[in-house]
């Protein structure tokens, strides 16, 4: 299916890839994925077959190129030679060398042939025809119909391709909409963000070529192994979060020294996003480390959002009865600490039992699904 003639790991090798930083490659894409570290090997086994690399059509409707700067700004391990290597980038407006017809050509051959990965970058708007975004004379909403017909998947890049993004901000002039919300016959899958982390779109590919399908999804269509988890149970700041140590206006001495920002508005507790783990810029850093809240890029609507607006909490970990750990030590009697023992069970027994109650009345799992 894929037209290659060298294997993965020769053509990176050919880039000056050597095998030991091959090697390091597939850990840490296996280490992105969650996969057990038994399962590193089979990520090399499946690089190293010959002709792997699927062909893929990079679409750009309404966007502003941040998922193409993100993807061109791969460098772990090697630059962005690693991710051009895993992957047969037939057509990239932004990026390719041919133009005008000729890159036409190369769009209609990929397309054509079929069994092909078409990523999307933008939101697609649907009033008046889809007359706001036009390329070549066709509609967003036509290419998209074209391109998808005899794909096997679509990667929806960035918040905008996944659910509308800022064009589809109210009033949503353009009628913007989401790539799920149009294509329906072929997988789709949402690496969300604002942009996207091309670790995560790396991992998606990779696991792709490795075992022939794309990785578990959330309810959104994101990859669980990057949306599993909220960014607070993995914020670096989590340790404040818990002495109650909060920053409380920009520069405060809290700023300076590192503080939890949930009172700035962080939506670190109900957001899920792998941004702890992976981070940006090479793993330089991310948004909370560099002092700024996270603001919920990857899920929807976002833009809607007030980014400073506190957050409810919905998941504590650990419950929020713990003591404070500034609170100071106090000498108790053994007669107290039976006492205090059985208050405490009587606290986290009616803390359960209201719980479940709570879980029975709504139907709903006690803490709310996060985004
Ligand atoms: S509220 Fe934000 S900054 Fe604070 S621990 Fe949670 S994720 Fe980190």
């Amino acid at each position: 299916m894929f037209g290659s003639q060298l294997t993965i790991q020769q053509r990176m090798a050919q880039r000056g890839v050597s095998r030991r930083e091959f090697l390091k490659f597939c850990s840490a894409v296996a280490a992105t994925l969650a996969l057990p570290k038994a399962m590193a090997p089979q990520v090399v086994y499946a690089l190293e077959q010959a002709a792997r690399r699927p062909p893929v059509v990079w679409l750009e409707f309404q966007d502003c190129a941040g998922d193409t700067e993100s993807f061109l700004r791969a460098s772990r391990p090697t630059a962005a030679d690693v991710i051009l290597d895993t992957i047969s980038l037939d057509y990239h407006e932004t990026v390719m060398a041919p133009s005008g017809k000729q890159a036409e050509r190369s769009l209609r051959s990929t397309v054509d042939a079929g069994g092909h990965i078409v990523v999307v970058e933008g939101s697609i708007p649907t009033k008046d025809g889809g007359v706001y975004c036009t390329i070549a004379g066709r509609t967003a909403l036509d290419i998209l119909a074209d391109a998808t017909r005899k794909a096997v998947a679509v990667i929806a890049v960035g918040s905008c391709a996944t659910f509308g993004g800022l064009p589809k901000v109210t009033p949503n002039p353009t009628g913007a909409v989401g790539v799920m919300d149009l294509v329906k016959h072929i997988p789709v899958v949402n690496l969300s963000g604002c942009p996207m982390n091309v670790v995560n779109f790396t991992a998606l590919v990779v696991h792709y070529l490795t075992f022939g399908t794309f990785p578990a999804l959330d309810r959104l269509n994101r990859p669980l192994f990057a949306h599993g988890q909220i960014i607070h149970n993995n914020c670096e700041r989590r340790a404040h979060f818990d002495a109650g140590e909060f920053v409380l206006a920009w520069g405060d001495e809290g700023h300076r020294k590192g503080w939890c920002l949930y009172k700035m508005g962080c939506k670190g507790p109900v957001a899920t996003f792998n941004c702890p783990s992976v981070r940006w810029n090479d793993g330089v850093n991310w948004p909370i480390g560099a002092g700024h809240p996270c603001i919920a890029c990857a899920a929807p609507d976002f833009f809607e959002r007030e980014a400073y607006a506190v957050v409810d909490i919905h998941e504590t970990n650990p419950p929020a009865f713990y003591p404070s750990v500034e609170k100071p030590a106090e000498p108790i009697s053994a007669g107290g600490a039976a006492t205090l023992g059985a208050v405490g069970g009587l606290i986290v027994g009616a803390g359960i039992a209201a719980a479940v109650a709570t879980a029975r009345g709504s139907g709903k799992a006690p803490a709310e699904s996060a985004e």
